[in-house]
């Protein structure tokens, strides 16, 4: 039913009572924080709405969040309800970077501020943004593949077009792979989005750039691990996979096996930990002072430059898994090698 909160009974209840909303967060002295989801899908999301959640609970607060499930309509009336709820503040991930400008609108008619998680609404007021350097993670995907191989048919697989944050993997990507392109020493012989990041998108486009090209390709650029997925499932059935280099992103314990075992090159890994909690400080300072103080870079939206606070990506390969997702404990090592022998 896409409510994911622990709160989802008092959610219900309020959605369909709202005479009750009038007893909502601003009055009843607590600090609550609407998070508003895109969706669940990727591993990655549980995590940042359960440190989130956890880190704003820390705080003194208390979170309602709603996942979309992928779908526009679905996102903008859950955002309405946790802003008919009286929320403080709320956090968006877009499933759509245009179409969520109407959520900030509407929040802002209620004096609610609105904070852009991991992926940015474009044109629109919203007041703070808070991710990594996408492009930089772009950059990386294409660095580690053209490490491995630097001549030849390249493909690039995208995530969802109506993500903001796709755009710039693939800007980053492009910085490193045009220059080459340039010198004629690739050519990229096919280039798609992935909607909505499905794999099965993906696997779908690879399938395509094999058999458009017999087979000739000789590296893959995939935006996130369920992308790469899709593209290690079409090289698979050719005999290609651990043959053709494959980047990634999130740090998905499926992707870090196939690191492990040798099907995937890369993946970036982008500590969730880092992000969330330092969104949940930031939510609960808009909360209790109406700004955030240290959000000292400017991200411009097509509309405004957006006060916005950038963590650094970590690209991760089979040579240093240890010093890196093992190591925070993103996963444990038993499960990471659990299928090499
Ligand atoms: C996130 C990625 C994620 C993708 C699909 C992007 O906006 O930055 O971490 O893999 O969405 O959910």
């Amino acid at each position: 039913c896409g409510i994911v909160s622990d709160n989802s009974k008092e959610t219900k209840g309020a959605a369909a009572a709202p005479s009750q909303t009038a007893a909502g967060a601003k009055n009843s002295g607590k600090i609550v924080i609407g998070m508003s989801m895109d969706t669940l899908k990727e591993e990655r999301w549980q995590k940042d709405r359960d440190i989130f959640t956890e880190k704003v609970k820390e705080l003194g607060g208390e979170v309602k969040a709603l996942a979309a499930n992928g779908d526009d309509a679905t996102q903008l009336s859950q955002a309405e309800q946790l802003i008919s709820q009286g929320v403080n503040v709320l956090v968006v991930i877009p499933h759509n970077a245009e179409a969520t400008a109407q959520i900030v609108e509407k929040a802002h008619k209620e004096g609610i501020k609105v904070i852009s998680y991991d992926r940015l609404i474009k044109n629109s007021d919203v007041d703070y943004y808070i991710s990594f350097d996408n492009v930089r993670v772009g950059e990386m995907q294409a660095k580690a593949v053209t490490d491995k191989v630097g001549k030849g048919n390249f493909v690039y697989i995208g995530g969802a077009d109506t993500d903001n944050n796709a755009h710039m993997f693939k800007e980053g990507a492009m910085n490193i792979l045009n220059p080459l392109k340039e010198k004629g020493d690739i050519k990229i012989v096919y280039d798609q989005f992935s909607k909505d990041w499905k794999p099965e998108e993906a696997l779908k486009n690879m399938e395509n750039a094999l058999t458009a090209n017999n087979n000739n390709i000789q590296a893959v650029v995939a935006a996130n691990d369920g992308t790469a997925g899709g593209v290690i499932q079409a090289l698979t059935a050719q005999g290609l996979a651990g043959k053709v280099p494959v980047s990634g992103q999130d740090a998905d314990l499926a992707a870090v096996q196939r690191i492990a075992q040798g099907t995937q090159t890369m993946t970036v890994y982008k500590p969730i930990k880092a992000i969330a909690t330092k969104a949940a400080e930031m939510a609960v300072a808009l909360a209790k002072q109406g700004q955030v103080a240290d959000a000292g870079k400017k991200v411009n939206n097509g509309k405004i430059d957006v006060p916005s606070v950038l963590l650094d990506p970590i690209s991760v390969d089979k040579s240093n898994l240890a010093d890196t997702v093992i190591k925070d404990g993103f996963h444990k090592v038993e499960d990471v090698y659990k299928n090499v022998p």
